[in-house]
């Protein structure tokens, strides 16, 4: 099978031809369709984060296709099925964030795309238990970012708990935020959302945002305030300026939700006006199997808009290139069909 794969850090990913995995027990071997390209994808390239991953790595998270074969004690998927594989590619079920529905912060977890390999391939292997099911209807090329660019930004709505007269700032409107924007409009609430592209926002707008911000010409912890401060503020964007604006665009009680992973690992936050304002910040790492069939069952029933192009595998470093420089409009799909 053709596979991209990273051999060195500081290297462009190379087109090998690899032999098709087999599935192991509790496993399927999946024919993937599509997978999405995720900025994490990027990070585990380039080993940015203080975890690297082993390498010769197949990075990608955001994997769709049809299960061709199951491994032995394989339960719950049939040949056939169209399955999504996500970041989070197993959990131990027995620990007490497994016990509590809490998997995505089991301490045993292995990441698709980052510890095992992952989906910029023409097969993959995926633990039976942890893969999404793709309702009939839905696109796989909808069904890919949606693995984790959807379920990540569902999941941080509901850590930021929003409510219908919520102000919430969604900081960052790429892959992340164009989702984002679309979960927090669901859930009721009046959206701002934050860019330095003109054309991100004209988006954000489409897709219902109440109101936009430009960060490059206007301050936007000045012009949330001016509409009362937000609620909650959901930081999407890659670099830590955005997060300390978002903290200071809350209003008394806000809550700031973490989500996106910027290479420069450190922010500073004033203690006095978190405590004096009761303000909540709070990390959401990506979403569970439930809060994936959530989505879908959103995006099943016509509620979500997926904004994406096609690329083929064999354009992965150019791809990578436009995604660094911002150059696309939301999220980049492989399709491998
Ligand atoms: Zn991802
Ligand atoms: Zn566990």
């Amino acid at each position: 099978m053709r596979a991209a794969v990273v051999h060195d850090f500081d290297k462009p990913l190379s087109l090998d031809e690899r032999p098709v995995p087999e599935p192991g027990a509790g496993q399927v071997l999946v024919r993937l369709e599509t997978s999405g390209l995720c900025h994490t994808d990027m990070h585990a390239a380039h080993g940015d984060w203080p975890v690297k991953p082993t390498l010769p790595l197949i990075p990608g998270h955001e994997g769709v296709g049809i299960v061709e074969r199951l491994g032995p004690d394989a339960t719950g998927v049939s040949e056939g099925d169209r399955v999504a594989i996500p970041w989070l590619g197993w959990a131990c079920g027995t620990c007490e964030h497994c016990l509590s529905g809490w998997e995505t912060l089991c301490p045993n977890q292995r990441n698709t795309g980052y510890s095992v390999d992952g989906c910029y391939a023409e097969y993959a292997v995926a633990s039976a238990p942890f893969v999404g099911r793709v309702p009939d209807g839905v696109d796989p090329l909808d069904a890919a970012p949606l693995a984790c660019a959807g379920v990540t930004t569902y999941k941080a709505v509901k850590v930021a708990g929003v409510r219908p007269t919520d102000l919430v700032a969604v900081f960052g409107v790429g892959g992340l935020g164009h989702l984002a924007v679309q979960y927090a409009a669901i859930a009721g609430a009046t959206v701002v959302a934050v860019d330095v592209h003109d054309e991100k926002l004209a988006l954000a707008r489409d897709l219902g945002a109440s109101h936009t911000v430009n960060a490059r010409v206007v301050d936007p912890v000045e012009a949330i305030q001016q509409l009362g401060g937000a609620d909650a503020a959901i930081a999407l964007a890659a670099e830590p300026e955005p997060f300390a604006q978002a903290f200071r665009s809350l209003r008394r009680g806000g809550r700031l939700v973490f989500v996106a992973l910027p290479k420069d690992n450190e922010l500073s936050l004033p203690i006095f006006e978190t405590v004096l304002g009761g303000i909540t910040v709070a990390g959401s790492i990506v979403g569970t199997r439930l809060d994936l069939a959530e989505v879908y069952e959103l995006h099943r029933d016509g509620r979500t808009r997926v904004v994406r192009e096609t690329r083929r595998l064999e354009q992965v470093n150019d791809a990578f290139a436009e995604v660094e420089k911002g150059a696309v409009p939301a999220r980049l799909v492989f399709d491998l069909r």
